[in-house]
């Protein structure tokens, strides 16, 4: 833990708002709170790695209370109950979205029993690997059994199916894969391959599905770290697809498991192999996909972030001064490429002995790169002889030693990048959206807080696709009067970083690019 440099000024934290009759007015406990919730007012529980309960929010025998409480603990019908339930989970807040777990759409299923008395709900959550999973679930329990009518609470936990937040034509591998993190450095041996498949298993290990993609053609280093039984990987007879490997539940890709041996290759060839690995590979449903990159900046990065939705980037760094040069062109070069880089590990920073913390690069240019480049999180890394030899007896030190201090870090980094990745796509897939209540389409104006507003039949008239016109005449194919005036969209999902796919209800697939 002291290893940690995570700047947030507020860690991970479950925030509820309060129900009258479930506050005492008791001063807010330690903690940060979220800027929409007023202070004074507000109940802050601290994520797993503090007590789950805060002492604000009382603790109550849900059964045994409801059934206490008397004349007047009924409800009218099940649309009242529902009303019930729905505004009590409304007091629970997503500390990532830093919005209610109700307006985050994250309840499904509600169902009241005919006797008034017993709620069934399931709360979806975007990722199986969400660090206040437990909480949600345990606040969801109080909350509800907390209203005066409920005598059972039946809730179950689950995660939203695997899906990209980019539509658009994916290669048929990619198609089901959440999140896409590239393990980035600029040199080679800083231990990028290290921290990649750490962080891979602390993400399996958080009950994420999660795969590893060894984009390093010319060191492919994944087949010393980890111990398939299966080390060759398999093409499919049938769709010729690759099926990867796999070692403790995570699916594995690497040229070095293609029984080719290390490969002399040039620049194209690389880029081929590379493309042609990720994007044949039936990686199924993945929640992550880990890259770990291929040393550099070069155009084998290019290829990479062209073929894969990349969600965003971890560079990894050692701390003498003039690696900061080296993070600085990873930062640039994912800048460009539209990638948010969500961390920075300073790898082996210090190592103790005697008692006593040496470091034996210098005090790392961590902190320049927090200020320059606002990446808000930065992990120290210590050297340690387990983390080398881990890389040679191929189990991951995270799985060797899952209570030690790497393991902690490498927790703490898990927690970052499920947290960013979340952010990220929530963000992205908000951008555009459906006001149902205005039937209006809402455009986010990037890095604003400004919003604008368009009328969705005038938005399906305006298209210029070849469906709509007559790409030689420019004959107009789809008339005025063929969209009915009170037209809405089905489906807006993000197209890259500009454009959104928007479909109809007759099926029609309309790119709008929203800087138009
Ligand atoms: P890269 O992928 O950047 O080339 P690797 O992850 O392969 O780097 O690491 C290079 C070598 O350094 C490996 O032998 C690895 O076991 C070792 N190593 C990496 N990080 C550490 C660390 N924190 N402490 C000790 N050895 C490390």
């Amino acid at each position: 833990m002291a290893a940690m440099r995570t700047l947030h000024t507020a860690p991970a934290s479950f925030i509820v708002t309060p129900a009258p009759h479930l506050v005492s007015p008791t001063p807010t406990p330690r903690g940060a709170l979220p800027a929409k919730a007023p202070p004074a007012a507000a109940a802050t529980i601290q994520s797993h790695a503090r007590p789950p309960l805060s002492p604000r929010v009382g603790r109550r025998r849900p059964c045994a209370r409801a059934a206490s409480s008397g004349a007047g603990a009924v409800v009218a019908s099940v649309e009242d109950a529902k009303r019930d339930v729905l505004i009590a989970l409304s007091q629970i807040i997503d500390p990532d979205f830093g919005t209610d777990i109700v307006s985050c759409g994250f309840i499904k299923d509600l169902e009241i029993s005919e006797t008034l008395e017993e709620v069934s709900f399931r709360v979806e959550l975007t990722t199986p690997a969400c660090p206040v999973k437990d909480m949600f679930e345990e606040k969801a329990n109080e909350v509800v059994a907390a209203l005066p009518w409920v005598k059972k609470v039946n809730v179950t936990m689950s995660a939203q199916p695997a899906q990209p937040v980019y539509a658009g034509d994916l290669p048929e591998g990619l198609k089901k894969i959440s999140n896409i993190i590239a393990v980035s450095s600029c040199k080679g041996g800083v231990g990028k391959s290290t921290v990649a498949v750490n962080l891979a298993y602390t993400l399996a290990g958080m009950g994420a599905r999660v795969g590893i993609f060894d984009a390093d053609v010319f060191g492919p280093s994944l087949p010393n770290m980890v111990s398939p039984v299966n080390r060759l990987l398999v093409v499919n007879p049938e769709s010729k697809s690759i099926l990867p490997t796999e070692y403790l539940g995570v699916k594995l890709v690497s040229f070095g498991f293609a029984g080719q041996g290390r490969a002399i290759m040039r620049g194209p060839m690389v880029s081929g192999v590379i493309n042609q690995l990720l994007t044949t590979t039936d990686w199924g449903e993945l929640d992550y996909l880990v890259i770990d990159m291929p040393p550099g900046t070069g155009d084998i990065h290019l290829t990479l972030c062209q073929v894969a939705p990349l969600t965003a980037a971890v560079i990894v760094t050692t701390p003498q001064k003039l690696a900061f040069i080296d993070v600085a062109k990873g930062v640039r070069m994912f800048s460009k490429l539209k990638v948010p880089c969500v961390a920075v590990v300073e790898n082996m920073c210090y190592f103790d002995a005697d008692e006593k913390r040496y470091y034996p690069f210098g005090k790392g240019s961590g902190t320049q790169v927090v200020q320059q480049f606002g990446i808000p999180n930065l992990f120290d890394l210590p050297i340690r002889t387990t983390l080398s030899s881990s890389g040679d007896t191929g189990i991951p030190e995270v799985v060797s030693d899952p209570q030690g201090d790497v393991a902690k870090i490498f927790q703490n980094l898990g927690v970052c990048v499920v947290q960013q990745c979340a952010k990220i796509r929530q963000q992205v897939s908000t951008a555009v959206s459906y006001d149902r209540s205005i039937r209006a389409i809402r455009v986010k104006v990037p890095d604003s807080d400004e919003e604008f507003f368009l009328h969705p039949a005038t938005v399906r008239r305006n298209d210029r696709s070849a469906q709509s016109v007559d790409e030689w005449t420019g004959e107009q194919k789809v008339q005025y009067g063929d969209v009915p005036e009170d037209i809405e969209p089905e489906e807006i999902r993000p197209m890259g970083n500009y454009a959104v796919s928007i479909t109809w209800p007759d099926g029609f697939s309309q790119v709008y690019d929203t800087q138009n």
